[in-house]
């Protein structure tokens, strides 16, 4: 700021000033969050590409502020993390995905997985770890099977021994780990080598170029290669066109979530899908 005149200055710490402020409101707006029941969950289907089956979904968390209208999870999950609050919000959105996947699971789709995404945080609190979740499993009776972690790939950037040992916690008790926003991070294949992945999630960034930039289509094609060798089962984002469901298709790729499929939808909306599926 020191080699800006003296008026940029002035609107220049105003702006920082604005954007303190309205952090520090945000933060006081989330922790209020839950107990206002403010927060729900839309569930974003994930298809079987062999066989175009629907016993899958991704939970992904929206906020219905009282002032502000919807708030997507990227303006407020990182402002989560940062302040620890995202723990409160991975339990409530944990136990809210058990409630309903247990009851879908007994009346309309009996191998569904829902899967949570999960933040680095949670796993190396000491007070409040997120292998709780296990006994919590244990109480509530959801089958391991039940549900999936993602674990964002860049998130796990202070690669941590504590995180993969928690991992294979889960793991070991039967619940799959994918490895979310694969091909963004540093090290995608060393992390291949250090946490248990069940799942890898073809980043939607490689999904949209890949039919302009033909590197991009290579390097989807060798991923889904270098997964089916090591045992891995790919899920594809953010496919939007029919080009790219077919190409991925092509690939041998195993799901695809995205908007050619559907969007993230209600609870109603999704307990009608399973409801079309079932009769069907
Ligand atoms: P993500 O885990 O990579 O989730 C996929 C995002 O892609 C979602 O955005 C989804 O709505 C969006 N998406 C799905 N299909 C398409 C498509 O065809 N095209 C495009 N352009 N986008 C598509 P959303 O719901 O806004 O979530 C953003 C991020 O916020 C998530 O990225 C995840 O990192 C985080 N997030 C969401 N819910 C939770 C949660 O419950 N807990 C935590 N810790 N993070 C969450
Ligand atoms: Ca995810
Ligand atoms: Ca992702
Ligand atoms: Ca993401």
């Amino acid at each position: 700021a020191k080699a800006i005149g003296k008026n940029n200055y002035h609107y220049y710490t105003k702006s920082m000033r604005d954007a303190a402020l309205k952090r520090m409101t945000l933060i006081a707006d989330l922790r209020h969050a839950i107990d206002n029941d403010e927060f729900y969950i839309v569930y974003q289907p994930i298809i079987n590409l062999h066989d175009q089956s629907i016993t899958k979904a991704e939970a992904l968390i929206r906020w219905r502020h009282p002032t502000r209208g919807l708030v997507g999870p990227d303006d407020f999950i990182p402002v989560a993390e940062e302040t620890g609050l995202i723990i409160d919000i991975s339990d409530w959105v944990f136990e809210r995905v058990c409630r309903d996947v247990c009851l879908w699971r007994k009346t309309l789709c009996p191998t569904l997985q829902i899967s949570i995404n999960t933040s680095p945080t949670h796993y190396t609190d000491p007070e409040r770890c997120i292998t709780l979740w296990l006994e919590k499993m244990l109480i509530n009776r959801t089958p391991p099977q039940a549900v999936l972690l993602e674990i964002t790939e860049s998130l796990l950037m202070d690669a941590n021994k504590s995180i993969s040992t928690k991992l294979f916690q889960f793991r070991q008790a039967g619940v799959d780990i994918a490895l979310d926003d694969f091909g963004t991070g540093y090290s995608s294949i060393s992390y291949l080598k250090r946490y248990p992945t069940d799942f890898l999630k073809i980043d939607k960034s490689f999904v949209h170029s890949m039919t302009e930039v033909s590197n991009d289509k290579v390097l989807c094609e060798a991923i889904i290669v270098m997964a089916k060798k090591l045992g891995i089962k790919v899920v594809a984002e953010g496919i939007e066109t029919q080009e790219q469901y077919h190409i991925l298709q092509s690939m041998g790729c195993d799901y695809g979530q995205g908007y050619l499929f559907a969007k993230p939808l209600e609870h109603q909306a999704f307990n009608a899908l399973l409801e079309q599926q079932k009769a069907t």
